[in-house]
Order: C-alpha cells, then sequence, then structure tokens
C-alpha cells in the first residue's frame, strides 16, 4: 500500500492555535508594532523591523509540525532536519519529543512504517522522499508552494534539455532538493551562489575556455556528468528561496546578457528562460532590516549603548 501523505494539514488547526500563540506571540511585539515599531522604556529604545517573524511558508510548516504531533501522539514523529534554522523554533519542537533525523545518533535506515516524517518547507530530494516512501513511513509534507513552484519550472527546464542554473548554496537543503528536480529527469544543473560566480559563468558562455578550470571552481556545485561545454548551451534560471530575490533577478540577468553576446537577441530569445516565480519574503524582510538600520544605524552592541542610552534593534526571525 503506498504511504499516506499529508499535504494540506491534518485538520487540527483549531487544536494547535493556543499552543503556537503561547510559542510564538508576544504582546510586547503587537504593542511596539503598534506603536510605530518603536518603543522608548527610560534610556532604552527598542526598534523593531516592518518585516518581522516567519515567512508564510515556514509558518505554515511550523503549525503543521504541531499538528502532526497532536494528531500522531503514540507514535515516533520525525524532522528530516532543522525546520527552520532558529535555534529556539527547534527546541521548541525537540521539546515536545519531535525528532530530528539529522541530529547524532538519528538514522534514516531505522525509520519504519510506523513513523510519521515531516517534510520541511524547503522540500527533500527526490532520492530522500523515494527512501521515505520506501520505508512506508507517514509523510507529512510542509513543502512551501513556493518552492514547489521552483521545482516545477527545473523539471520544465531538464525536459526541455535546459540546464538549470540555480543561485543558492550548493550544500543548502533546498538548494540540493531543487537540483534533484533536474536529475531526476536526466537533466543537469550548476549552482552559483553570488554574482562573483555568476560573472565566471557569463564569461564562459561569452568565451568558453578550459572546462576541467571551470569544473574545478564549481566543485561540488554541478550535477554528474556536467560539460559547461555543452551544458551551459541552453540555460534556465532557478533560486533557493532565501537568497535575496533583487541579487536572483540580477544574475538572471547577467545571464541573459552572456547569452546575447554569444547567440545575439534571436539565439538567447531560444536558449535563456529567465524566472518566473520568485518568492519575496526574504527581499521584503532583508529590506525591512535596511530600512530600520537606515533609520537608525545603531548597532546591537555599540558602545553607545552601555554609556547613557541603550539602543537594541531586533532582526527577522526567519
Ligand atoms: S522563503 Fe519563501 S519559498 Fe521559502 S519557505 Fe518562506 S515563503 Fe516559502
Amino acid at each position: 500500500m503506498p504511504p499516506l501523505i499529508f499535504r494540506k494539514g491534518l485538520d487540527m488547526k483549531a487544536e494547535v492555535a493556543g499552543e503556537l500563540a503561547a510559542a510564538y506571540h508576544s504582546s510586547l511585539v503587537d504593542e511596539i508594532r503598534a506603536a510605530g515599531y518603536v518603543r522608548r522604556t527610560g534610556r532604552l529604545t527598542v526598534h523593531l523591523a516592518r518585516e518581522f517573524g516567519f515567512c508564510y511558508g515556514v509558518d505554515r510548516a511550523v503549525d503543521y509540525a504541531y499538528q502532526t504531533r497532536r494528531k500522531f501522539p503514540d507514535r515516533r514523529v520525525f524532522l528530516t532536519g532543522e525546520i527552520i534554522h532558529n535555534p529556539h523554533v527547534n527546541d521548541q519542537l525537540r521539546a515536545q519529543g519531535i525528532r530530528f533525523l539529522s541530529d547524532p545518533g538519528e538514522s534514516w535506515d531505522r525509520l519504519n512504517e510506523d513513523d510519521v516524517v515531516i517534510l520541511p518547507a524547503f522540500g527533500v530530494s527526490v532520492s530522500e522522499l523515494a527512501a521515505l516512501e520506501a520505508r512506508g513511513c507517514t509523510l507529512v509534507d510542509t513543502t512551501c508552494g513556493s518552492v514547489l513552484n521552483v521545482w516545477k519550472n527545473v523539471r520544465r527546464y531538464a525536459r526541455d534539455g535546459y540546464t538549470s542554473i540555480i543561485h543558492g548554496k550548493a550544500t543548502h537543503e533546498e538548494a540540493r532538493a531543487t537540483a534533484s528536480q533536474a536529475t531526476a529527469l536526466g537533466g543537469h544543473y550548476l549552482v552559483v551562489r553570488d554574482e562573483e560566480q555568476a560573472a565566471i559563468v557569463c564569461e564562459f558562455i561569452r568565451r568558453p575556455g578550459d572546462a576541467a578550470t571551470f569544473l574545478a571552481t564549481f566543485e561540488g556545485a554541478y550535477s554528474p556528468g556536467f560539460d559547461p561545454l555543452e551544458h551551459l548551451e541552453r540555460v534556465g534560471c532557478a533560486n533557493q528561496t532565501t537568497m535575496l530575490m533583487s541579487e536572483s533577478l540580477r544574475i538572471g540577468e547577467m545571464i541573459r546578457e552572456a547569452m546575447v553576446d554569444r547567440y545575439g537577441e534571436e539565439g538567447a530569445a531560444v536558449r535563456f528562460r529567465a524566472f518566473d516565480t520568485i518568492c519575496s519574503a526574504t527581499q521584503e524582510g532583508q529590506e525591512a532590516l535596511e530600512e530600520m538600520l537606515a533609520t537608525k544605524p545603531v548597532p546591537l552592541y555599540h558602545p553607545q549603548a552601555h554609556e547613557n542610552k541603550g539602543e537594541l534593534i531586533s532582526t527577522s526571525l526567519f
């Protein structure tokens, strides 16, 4: 029998609402928001970014994790890894008895059909999903819709013979999961970390050079069998959603320009595909932080804070 997969929650939203509010809601944060994102108490001033808290994808994933624990009180419940890189949230989940397969001593090999496994908002790789299904685990899939959209593009690129150029960190779980969507269909990918690496790719597109040197530069960040001389001739852009949207778009434009230089406008039109789905949550959080720092540029541990006026500056949670 195929494993049970929950993709739209477990119909227990109301039951966990109180627990979630107790763990993550703060009346103080509400007050600071209502007061224009600043609170002054004596010599201390607290500034809060206008975007503060989880993005909608993480909010949903944490909600589903709490629902899962409630729904299956007598079964072992696992997360494939950290649900979010935030120690407080992960500690709260551990405190409920949710185990992390990435923790020392845990093993995917010991999972069985009685276990429940939660897939995080950034998803898991195609092979990891297959392994969990093969073990018959009940799955709670919290993969964010915006990540699924990226995957849809990457699969389309692979089917149409385009290499996915993924703006992200090659070792990050989401980038690896996205890359696996390409290779599962026999396609190729190359992960570029930043504009500096994108410039190296652009230079190679314009003037193909020594493939071995290129591959050494991007070691660990490309698909098996990737040959830059062949697999940079048709490319499509994708991104790890926690990268800055503005940087992803700039990298997309850099690569498009390189394709135009190499193949002309008409050639580039059929050899290059841009993003059409980008999550703006990270960008909005980053911009809110920058805006706040521009308004009051006193760093968190500025010496002035220990003299005559304390200034506490918040950062976003995700
Ligand atoms: S950053 Fe965007 S894509 Fe990633 S989980 Fe949050 S909302 Fe979803």
